[in-house]
């Protein structure tokens, strides 16, 4: 009958519901064993001046060894860290790693190279974000001014709040970039606004570029916008030639992409960069 398949519906779907739940729980469990066991590691990926061509800085990308899947990708871990709130223990130990390696690089030659690292929307959200930034500065003794801090702006949806945030940020001499640039709602007049230093357009947008005008026209907009407002910008997931004498023509300070280096681990860095300079 209809109500005894309503049921077993109902118990489908409650079955679905506590498998999901159980599921969770042990992936927060297996983030947290992650992080205690050494299973997260960083690479880095170059971006380059495109008027010298030489690598001045490089972004952190986290990567997990997983125990019995291997290699896991930030995408298939990065949200559920973030519902969980385990983002923020794993967000400082990125802080923490990147600033303690460009240190390294810094005390072996590479003396000005720039370190990105993203911010998840709960660690900006976190009331204690300053204090650790500036904790892990001092420790690390890594000079800030070469520290940036990737935000989207889906982070600043909290106008206030977020303009409090950013210059409790910029106290500490960080830089900051939005990434991401153009994926996002908020409205331009918060750039005006926003003590922010440089904009990363989206590589939707450079992937298209020469096929799509449209995109063509976000692009070169985008660069015009940014030097209006005395930003820096920095084109991401540029894979060809061709983009790359496009954004060069149209005035780009810096990019990143499969055309210059995937991400790397720590030990590729140093030959790459020193490569590039001379
Ligand atoms: P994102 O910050 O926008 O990083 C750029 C992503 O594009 C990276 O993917 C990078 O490997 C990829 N990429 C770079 N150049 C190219 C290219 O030329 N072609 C293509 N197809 N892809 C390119 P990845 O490492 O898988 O990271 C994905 C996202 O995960 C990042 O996007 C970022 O939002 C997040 N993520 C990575 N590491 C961290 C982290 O330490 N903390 C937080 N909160 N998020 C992170
Ligand atoms: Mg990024
Ligand atoms: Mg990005
Ligand atoms: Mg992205």
């Amino acid at each position: 009958s209809a109500k005894a398949e309503g049921k077993n519906t109902f118990r489908f779907y409650r079955q679905t519901m506590n498998e999901e739940l159980t599921e969770r729980v042990q992936l927060e469990n297996e983030l947290r064993k992650a992080l205690e066991r050494g299973e997260f590691f960083l690479v880095y990926q170059p971006q380059m001046d495109i008027a010298s061509g030489r690598i001045v800085g490089v972004e952190a990308l986290i990567r997990w060894r997983h125990g019995e899947k291997g290699l896991v990708s930030p995408a298939d871990f990065i949200p559920l860290a973030e519902e969980t709130g385990m983002i923020v223990p794993i967000g400082e130990w990125v802080l923490r790693t990147a600033c303690r390696q460009a240190k390294r690089w810094h005390g072996a030659g590479l003396a000005d190279l720039r370190m990105s690292v993203n911010l998840s929307s709960r660690q900006f959200m976190s009331q204690d974000l300053a204090d650790s930034i500036r904790r892990i500065i001092q420790e690390t003794g890594f000079d800030p001014g070469l520290l940036d801090l990737e935000i989207t702006e889906s982070m600043t949806l909290d106008v206030g709040r977020a303009i409090a945030t950013l210059h409790q940020l910029k106290q500490l001499g960080v830089s900051i970039s939005i990434d991401d640039f153009g994926t996002g709602y908020s409205s331009l007049s918060y750039l005006k606004n926003f003590p922010v230093d440089r904009l990363k357009i989206d590589r939707s947008f450079i992937s298209q570029m020469l096929s799509d005008t449209n995109d063509r026209s976000i692009v070169s907009t985008i660069i015009a916008l940014a030097h209006n407002l005395n930003l820096q910008v920095v084109a991401e997931g540029v894979e060809t030639d061709a983009q790359s004498a496009f954004l060069a023509s149209h005035g780009c300070d810096e990019m990143q992409g499969y055309l210059i280096s995937k991400p790397l681990p720590e030990e590729d860095i140093h030959r790459l960069v020193l490569q590039r300079v001379h």
